[in-house]
């Protein structure tokens, strides 16, 4: 599928993403960059992606005239959010290429599936037990607790998780979670979390940007460190191995993201998987020669794959609702002017028309000569955004 700035004259081919937050936005930049049309599809009549495609189809995810007209004007689809139903992806899929494949969206969109394709692949993950019946939860190995116990579907930045540690709490956790089906995992202790994206397309090539080292706050990604500062060689080229070996079991095309746990003793754990660009790599549009949405856009058109190069260190900070709000509650706007002040500041704003706490508004990335002055950067900029 070339771009049209390739083809002469010849209208340029349109990409599809299911889904217009903000990864499909990114994703919508780089198609564009290289001279493609877009078509987004999300229900939201002001959906971050849906604003600045060239089309906009404004329905439910399984709508058939949604997705008859995607069908008609997109050479290639892909997903830019795990949730979108598997079976909008299995019926575009039917007639257009598709990255990622709908069988391989599926088994991310379920923890449970998830975990056994880990093992499978002989990725050791957490310890953990699926608890969908009464008897399950009754019979749960105490070995299990304390644990964190999550639903097995359409969980996403610490939503439809509860912390448990004794057999009580973990009852009534599961109402909470209205007896959903749930994995109960083992509360490990970790020293540091890491991610690994990669970019795979249908020859089986595979490329994938440096080690990510991230930091969590109440479920959210809040900061993403490249290099990562605690990662020997050793422990970087296990994690990039093994999220290899997750991409190939699945035969797996697009971009992907695995996420690790870094326990304590030094032992490499996968946590979850996200079949799509990931919040821990929006760093590459502003630090690497090829971004991750632009590794998107090459496996979907069969353009070539380069291994991306770090040529900043850098640090991610994302922007949540909450900078919106002063102490007392009252709506503000973040003084961005202070922040564009800083040498390397590369701000991303989403568009979102409303803030609200822990909603994922933008994020900033701080580039620099070397990982100190990029985390230092990253320290004023904290202070400058209050
Ligand atoms: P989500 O799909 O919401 O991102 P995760 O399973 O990645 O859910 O959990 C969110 C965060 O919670 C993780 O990044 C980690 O900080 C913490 N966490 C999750 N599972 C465990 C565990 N088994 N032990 C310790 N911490 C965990
Ligand atoms: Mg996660």
């Amino acid at each position: 599928l070339l771009p049209a700035a390739v083809a002469a004259g010849a209208q340029a081919s349109t990409l599809g993403v299911m889904g217009g937050g903000q990864l499909g936005r990114m994703f919508v930049h780089a198609a564009q960059r290289l001279g493609y049309f877009t078509a987004v599809l999300d229900p939201d009549v002001a959906s971050p992606a849906g604003l600045v495609s060239h089309v906009h189809v404004q329905t439910d995810y399984l709508d058939e005239q949604g997705l008859a007209q995607m069908l008609q004007r997109c050479a290639a689809i892909t997903t830019e959010f795990e949730n979108v139903p598997a079976g909008a992806l299995y019926t575009l899929g039917a007639h257009l290429p598709a990255a990622p494949g709908a069988e391989a969206v599926a088994v991310c969109q379920d923890r449970a599936r998830e975990k056994r394709h880990f093992e499978q692949c002989g990725v050791p993950c957490a310890p953990h037990a699926l608890i969908e019946t009464p008897e399950q939860l009754a019979g749960v190995d105490a070995a299990l607790l304390p644990g964190i116990l999550k639903t097995a579907r359409l969980g996403y930045d610490g939503k439809g998780q509860r912390r448990v540690a004794t057999r009580a709490e973990l009852a009534l956790a599961w109402d909470e979670l209205k007896r959903a089906p749930c994995v109960l995992e083992r509360l490990l202790p970790l020293a540091f979390e890491i991610s690994v994206i990669l970019a795979r397309n249908a020859d089986g090539e595979l490329v994938s940007l440096p080690v990510q080292q991230n930091l969590h706050r109440d479920g959210i990604l809040a900061v993403t460190q490249v290099p990562a500062p605690n990662v020997p060689a050793g422990l970087s080229a296990a994690a990039r191995d093994a999220a290899g070996r997750i991409a190939e079991g699945l035969g797996y095309v697009g971009v992907l993201c695995v996420e690790f746990f870094v326990l304590q003793d030094g032992t490499l754990v996968v946590n979850e998987m996200a079949p799509r660009p990931h919040n821990s790599g929006h760093y590459s549009i502003d630090a690497c020669d090829v971004s991750q949405f632009e590794l998107q856009v090459r496996c979907m058109t069969g353009l070539p794959l380069v291994a991306p190069r770090l040529h900043s260190p850098a640090v991610m900070l994302n922007l949540l609702g909450d900078l919106w709000f002063d102490a007392d509650g009252r709506e503000r706007t973040p003084d961005w002017a202070a922040v564009l002040a800083l040498p390397g500041a590369h701000l991303h704003l989403y568009g979102k028309s409303s803030a609200q706490r822990g909603r994922k508004m933008g994020h900033l990335t701080l580039t620099a000569d070397t990982p100190e002055a990029a985390r230092a950067t990253a320290l004023r900029a904290a202070e400058r955004l209050g």
